[in-house]
């Protein structure tokens, strides 16, 4: 077993099971691994605290699979994936989808992997060189789910570069897709591209807040921006919103969007392929108001060195949203930058108020549903936060 040694004092953050090994937390690496080999990480005082994975071009420079001594083999990944679907089994989503994200990376004990469940298909994502190395492990245990009979790879995300790693987009296991997934959710159904969507297709992190929304909405007056293929959108047509303008700058989402509407039989609304910054000063500019308003936009701020440019972002278009919500109008606002914590989005959110002129209140903190876990060790995996708020009447 080839070993890497931490600097004095550099042990800390393992100690706590944070499971990230920085490159300059390195004393000395034995022997140059390959690229995802698992390596046992030691104390200076050489004391072995966690077998990880070796991503040799990544400032990541090892994530740690397991603490202290353990095996890590075929039946390592069988035995934690297989936990962590089971976990999701508990928590019994499949009364109301058949979509759920099945593991959620380092929450899982799982560093650089993500696999969502589309119906009967599994699409993962591997995200760091140890993930690359146990590809088949993984491919495998996904494809024996229960209920799984093909397994889709998206490991095409950007962060794939800072790894090394090429990407990879395409059918891993079973029989060719007949068509896009379409998976059903709180009785809508939505058609997924799970070869060409954002993250694997969806956005499953958003559900239980979907559901909140329709419920917010019969009789109003709804704007949805950074609308996507209308998880949000879609809700508030099937829950009786009497309008609907719906924004996005990506002209496929928006044919998505159109297409999830018509499948559910709702009625047409209003489908803008625009900016939203732009837009929302050109309804201000025309005196436009709205019942509800549904922020929810990209990653402004992936890294916390980004999150001063994005906080005038979000406060820019928090204000516009307060500018033109009516009186006892709901925001429902969301950030899912890993750079900008909860406690700095609500003070943006609370300036945006205040530089709008309108008193409102915070009538409850949204999260990513439970399928998205986090690791108490790993608060970064709490990327989403939302609020929903309600202006004075
Ligand atoms: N609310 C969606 C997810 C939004 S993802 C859901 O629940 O499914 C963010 C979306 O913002 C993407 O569809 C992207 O095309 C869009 N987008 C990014 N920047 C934009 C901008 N400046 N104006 C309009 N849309 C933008």
């Amino acid at each position: 077993m080839k070993t890497l040694v931490l600097k004095p004092g550099r042990e800390k953050s393992l100690v706590r099971r944070h499971p990230w090994v920085f490159s300059g937390a390195i004393a000395e690496v034995d022997r140059q691994p390959e690229s995802g080999e698992t390596v046992q990480v030691r104390s200076s005082a050489g004391e072995p605290l966690g077998m990880a994975a070796y991503s040799p071009h990544s400032q990541i420079r090892a994530r740690v699979w397991a603490w202290g001594d353990a095996q890590i083999d075929t039946r390592f990944f069988t035995a934690r994936i297989q936990d962590a679907a089971s976990a999701r089994t508990a928590l019994r989503i499949d009364q109301w989808s058949d979509a759920w994200r099945l593991v959620h990376g380092e929450s899982d004990g799982l560093p650089g992997i993500i696999a969502d469940r589309y119906g009967d298909t599994a699409v993962m994502q591997l995200l760091s060189a140890g993930a690359e190395r146990w590809r088949d492990a993984i491919a495998d245990t996904l494809c024996a789910l229960p209920g799984i009979t093909r397994v889709w790879e998206r490991s095409d995300a950007d962060v794939r570069e800072l790894e090394g790693l090429k990407p990879r987009n395409g059918l891993s296991r079973g029989t060719p897709l007949p068509g896009a997934p379409v998976v059903h959710e709180h009785g809508l159904e939505f058609k997924v591209e799970i070869d060409a969507g954002h993250k694997t297709g969806f956005y499953l992190d958003q559900r239980d807040n979907r559901l909140l929304l329709r419920r917010l909405v019969r009789g109003k007056d709804v704007l949805d921006c950074f609308c996507y293929t209308g998880g949000f959108s879609v809700n508030a047509l099937h829950g009786g919103a009497r309008s609907l303008l719906a924004i996005d700058s990506s002209a496929l989402a928006l044919d998505m969007a159109r297409a999830n509407a018509r499948l559910n039989g709702l009625a047409e609304a209003e489908w803008l392929d625009a900016d939203v910054f732009q837009s929302l000063r050109r309804l201000r500019d025309q005196g436009r108001s709205f019942d509800v308003i549904v922020l929810d936009p990209p990653k402004f701020a992936p890294t916390a060195a980004h999150a001063e440019r994005a906080s005038r972002a979000y406060k820019d278009i928090n204000l516009l949203a307060f500018k033109m919500l009516r009186p006892g109008g709901f925001l429902m606002t969301f950030s899912c930058s890993g750079g900008v914590s909860a406690e700095l989005f609500q003070k943006i959110v609370a300036g945006a108020a205040l530089d709008a002129g309108v008193e409102a209140r915070i009538e409850s903190w949204l999260h990513a549903a439970a399928d998205h876990p986090v690791a108490l060790s790993f608060p970064e995996s709490e990327y989403l936060k939302g609020l929903l708020c309600r202006v004075a009447a």
